[in-house]
């Protein structure tokens, strides 16, 4: 199942169509993306066999928001790929370094991306969706509470993140439109293996990242089991895992965004976010 949000609508993908999943279901099931997580499995099963018919609408790119636009919770993890960790030189942490995005900064996956500073740089990653809630959960039973995956960009002004000691993660991590996800919530079951997801990144049309999710310091799994034991997760909260290496930051020389690029984030089987960047408008 690939759940979308257009226009602020909930509905299922197929065949590049939009099922509007309220008026198919005949007001079954609401209209709002945050009320998919309230019968999770029961909107899977019913979505099951949909077919797209001559009146549904084509997917519209412009219209596509946030797939789950106001989680209560959004984590987010650092240091999480081997081989980003080797870059950055530093060692491998010993248990989940975990921080918050702010939920406000969450778009859609074609929103633009204002430039809050000239050190603003990219990260590709996998976004697991909650779909039930989850309570000091073993690893072993971790997937059981997964809704499905989405893209997430982790976009982050390093001259924020950096500016002091210890450094400012969320707050750098946060600002208007720094969190793009999409273009679909893939439900858990479309995927062969769900620990082993190709992630890449171009910006301006060149290609910064490139990784699997294989390379994770902590699986999903073990992410799950981690931050349930401290606080409860919740139906519709996400998890952004971490980036590979490739980041602008600890390039050489180093590469930050420029207004007017284009950024882009693939995971294979979800699909690809198309994020310009702009510059800052000036404050009122
Ligand atoms: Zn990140």
């Amino acid at each position: 199942m690939r759940l979308i949000n257009q226009a602020g609508r909930v509905g299922i993908e197929v065949e590049g169509r939009f099922i509007d999943v309220a008026a198919r279901s005949e007001g079954r099931f609401s209209a709002d993306p945050m009320a998919v997580f309230a019968d999770w499995a029961e909107l899977a099963s019913w979505a099951g066999g949909l077919v797209p018919d001559f009146s549904d609408p084509a997917v519209d790119a412009d219209l596509l928001g946030p797939p789950v636009p106001t989680p209560k919770q959004v984590f987010a993890i650092g240091l999480n790929y081997k081989d980003h960790a080797a870059e950055a030189g530093l060692p491998l942490p010993e248990s989940p370094m975990v921080f918050t995005k702010f939920p406000t900064c969450l778009v859609g996956p074609n929103a633009e991306v204002p430039l809050t500073s000239d050190r603003v740089d990219w990260e590709v990653e996998q976004v697991v969706v909650i779909g039930r809630e989850a309570s000091h959960v073993p690893a072993a039973q971790a997937w059981d509470y997964v809704a499905g995956f989405m893209v997430g960009q982790d976009i982050s002004d390093r001259r924020l993140q950096f500016s002091d000691k210890p450094p400012q993660f969320s707050l750098g991590k946060s600002a208007e439109a720094f969190g793009p996800i999409g273009p679909a919530l893939v439900s858990l079951d479309e995927f062969e293996d769900p620990d082993a997801l190709v992630l890449r990144c171009w910006v301006a049309g060149e290609q910064m990242q490139e990784s699997t999710t294989t390379n994770l310091v902590f699986s999903v799994s073990e992410l799950i089991a981690y931050i349930s034991g401290y606080c409860p997760l919740l139906p519709g909260d996400l998890i952004f895992t971490g980036t590979p290496g490739g980041v602008g930051s600890v390039r050489d020389p180093r590469r930050y965004l420029v207004a007017g690029e284009l950024i882009e984030s693939e995971i294979e089987g979800i699909g690809r976010l198309s994020n310009r960047c702009i510059e800052k408008p000036e404050a009122p």
